[in-house]
């Protein structure tokens, strides 16, 4: 594939990162993943903000504008379609940069490290019941850092939560903090439907603001009919839960159908998941943020 760094598109074997990258000594940078379907983008400016949002909170200075992500972007898509197929996501990582020794204090003079790629995702979700993967997920005291609103690339934290499902049988974790109330997920939102009231998360320093999240809540509260609240949701709330779904950009809206062994609702997919998905699927592309 081609793939871009530093200002030049080139073959993937051929992009070359320094061992003193402080993305690689420590996880010094932030990361985006934007999905596409037939070339079109979902949530391109949300994303980008994000993006540029985190690195603000990093102080790394990158020059890169809406514009010039969206025309860098553009053209991994034009380059890579032909062999990597019409649903393509692109993963932008932007790290501090590389210097000549490893120092914890941020550097100067340094300019950052801008890698960007694409890469094949699975096809378009469809609110089809019959379709939909669905999920069996455990539950975990959150033990990541307290800066979850950041999009870094120090994912241990993640990585280990997410392992701990993967050992256990399940797909995803959802995650608790000290007061036993839900976070999200290790690399998902979570929204828990009960009694036709949509909860998720209030944003905090406690998880991702999620792309999926903010297109979802935006879209389900132009219908007035809905019952969507960001709140609190407790332990107890999510195991007696009607309806869990999972939201990111490659799975949209997830069903969970099993938490720690046991059904969620009925054991099935449920009907506002299907509202929910119907309606994300005809307005993701048009909804501005
Ligand atoms: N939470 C975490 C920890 C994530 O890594 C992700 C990204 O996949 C999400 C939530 C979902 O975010 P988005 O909807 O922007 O993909």
């Amino acid at each position: 594939s081609t793939v871009f760094l530093n200002g030049q598109f080139l073959p993937a074997n051929e992009a070359r990162i320094s061992p003193m990258d402080r993305g690689f000594l420590f996880g010094d940078g932030i990361y985006e993943v934007i999905p596409s379907y037939q070339g079109r983008f979902v949530g391109f400016g949300p994303h980008i903000s994000r993006l540029h949002d985190g690195l603000a909170a990093l102080s790394i200075q990158h020059g890169m504008t809406a514009a010039a992500w969206r025309e860098l972007c553009d053209k991994l898509l034009e380059l890579n379609r032909p062999a990597l197929g019409d649903n393509l996501a692109v993963y932008i990582q932007v790290s501090r940069g590389a210097d000549t020794k490893r120092n914890h204090a941020f550097p100067s003079g340094i300019s950052p490290t801008i890698f960007a790629y694409a890469f094949a995702i699975a096809a378009e979700p469809v609110p089809d019941k019959a379709k939909v993967p669905t999920y069996s997920v455990i539950t975990g005291n959150d033990l990541r850092w307290q800066r979850c609103h950041i999009k870094s690339t120090s994912l241990l934290g993640n990585v280990l939560h997410y392992q701990q499902g993967v050992e256990q049988g399940a797909q995803e974790i959802l995650l608790f903090d000290r007061d036993a109330n839900l976070t999200e997920g290790a690399a998902v939102n979570v929204f828990v439907v009960k009694n036709g009231e949509i909860a998720t998360p209030p944003l905090s320093n406690k998880l991702l603001p999620g792309i999926t999240r903010l297109l979802l809540l935006e879209i389900l509260r132009q219908h007035s009919d809905l019952n969507v609240v960001e709140r609190e949701i407790s332990y107890d709330e999510v195991l007696a839960a009607d309806e869990i779904w999972l939201t990111s950009s490659s799975k949209e809206i997830a069903p969970v159908l099993s938490v720690n062994g046991r059904p969620v609702g009925n054991g099935a997919v449920g009907d506002m998941w299907l509202a929910a998905q119907r309606l994300f699927s005809e307005y993701k592309y048009s909804v501005e943020c």
